[in-house]
């Protein structure tokens, strides 16, 4: 086995593993990895429940699409993630319940906002910034990522989901999980302490 196969195998399973446990819905869900210099990541309109090896586009560093099959349109903040650091190589984003939930609320500090409750969040994952909310795949989007990025470790984009990285697709789902389970305790304990945004 080849380490692309490889690393398609890893996104397969991931992918699989997220929608059978309710955390990917639908359509909705898209991930990606480096490989060789560029960025494989799901097809446009994908289901995480039945990815095979024709569901992964190509895509160049420059965006050209390098074998035919449309990426995901939020392909841009999968690259703006991987321009953050040389030791991301996997992005993973969903639109999981309590991680959605846990955006709802006010935050002093927006770099880094899910509590400790629990020490695993910090020690897997790091710091989880939240993103405004802007339309899914608009360059408001995009922009608000863009200066987001810098600041924390993994994000929430404000009611729409979260979006994790890691060193290998296996690191981004241990992140991810860690993240929704930790968005669960939080989201539960801080009921009526913290308040909600206006919508
Ligand atoms: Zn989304």
């Amino acid at each position: 086995m080849t380490e692309l196969d490889k690393k398609i195998e890893d996104a397969i399973w991931v992918a699989r593993e997220l929608f059978e446990r309710g955390k990917a819905t639908g359509s909705s869900a898209n991930l990606s990895f480096l490989h060789d210099g560029a960025i494989y990541i799901t097809g446009s309109g994908t289901c995480f429940g039945r990815l095979t090896k024709e569901s992964f586009s190509k895509v160049s560093w420059d965006g050209e699409v390098l074998n035919g099959v449309k990426p995901s349109k939020e392909l841009p903040l999968h690259k703006m993630y991987y321009e953050k650091s040389d030791s991301i190589q996997a992005v993973v984003h969903v639109h999981s319940f309590y991680a959605t939930m846990y955006s709802f609320f006010k935050q002093d500090d927006v770099t880094d906002i899910v509590p400790e409750y629990t020490p695993y969040l910090k020690m897997k994952v790091g710091k989880v910034g939240l993103v405004p909310y802007e339309k899914p795949g608009s360059k408001e989007l995009f922009e608000c990522f863009e200066k987001a990025a810098p600041y924390s470790d993994a994000f929430i984009l404000a009611q729409h989901g979260p979006v994790v990285g890691g060193k290998t697709m296996m690191d981004a789902f241990y992140g991810l999980e860690e993240l929704e389970e930790s968005c669960k305790i939080a989201w539960t304990l801080d009921q009526g302490k913290k308040e909600i945004i206006q919508l």
